[in-house]
């Protein structure tokens, strides 16, 4: 009993049919893993509304648009 191309094609095509939903989660898990990274790290300035990244350790950070004073940190809410 020989394996046909027509077999072989078919195993192919059922093989990527189980890959991509694996890829998918796995590259989902990694995407969400580095934007909860970056949205640590993310500021929001509460005078211009600009959206920046802060990497340094401190808990205020001043905006590169208009130099307001924000704080870090994702407990801080709009309002
Ligand atoms: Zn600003």
């Amino acid at each position: 009993m020989e394996l046909s191309l027509a077999d072989f094609i078919f195993y192919i095509v059922v093989a990527c049919f189980v890959m991509v939903p694996i890829f998918t989660v796995v590259s989902r898990t990694l995407h969400a893993r580095v934007e909860r990274r970056s949205l640590a790290n993310r500021v929001i300035c509460r005078l211009c509304l600009y959206a920046f990244e802060d990497t340094s350790h401190v808990g205020t950070v001043n905006c590169p648009v208009c130099g307001a004073l924000n704080e870090k940190g994702r407990s801080r809410r709009l309002g």
